[in-house]
């Protein structure tokens, strides 16, 4: 008598529809336009980028709008190495976390035009936008973040974040 089947492996793909709601819109409808926009909270006054509608930890939404500017510091990295459907950059490649400046959490991309073993965290970084014709409601808008040739921030002005 054969084995039993206990198991088999088999490729699997899941689409998702994604509706962004209010917050995300209008973050994502400033991205067409060149513009990074973050909701501060009324209470503790950090600004979510993107913003997510809602302070999680003062439990109340965040409606005022603040724009943020597209410069910032990485505060964490990871090097990827493997690779992914959807992400054209090429292996290997370093994934940050950039805290823009004026925002109050950081945010998730990648930089370019930077060897890997100098990736770090305080490091200073700026967009790279697609050019003006292609922006888009998308966050592909920004093509990458490259060194801006600042000093190095000081690891106090990142220090929760990292
Ligand atoms: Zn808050």
């Amino acid at each position: 008598m054969a084995d039993p089947v206990k198991s088999i492996v088999t490729p699997i793909r899941l689409e998702y529809d994604y509706t962004p709601g209010r917050a995300t819109s209008r973050f994502l409808r400033g991205i067409a336009r060149h513009c990074i926009l973050g909701q501060e909270c009324p209470k503790c006054h950090k600004v979510y980028v993107p913003p997510r509608g809602s302070c999680p930890a003062c439990a109340v939404p965040t409606e005022r709008e603040v724009e943020v500017r597209d410069t910032g510091t990485v505060v964490t990295f990871s090097i990827i190495r493997v690779p992914s459907e959807n992400i054209h950059f090429e292996l290997p490649y370093a994934a940050i976390s950039v805290l823009l400046d004026g925002a109050g959490i950081p945010f998730f991309h990648v930089v370019q035009d930077i060897p890997l073993d100098q990736v770090r965290m305080g490091l200073r970084v700026r967009a790279r936008w697609v050019a003006t014709e292609a922006l888009a409601p998308t966050i592909a808008s920004i093509e990458c973040f490259v060194p801006s040739g600042e000093p190095d921030a000081p690891w106090e002005s990142f220090r929760e974040h990292s």
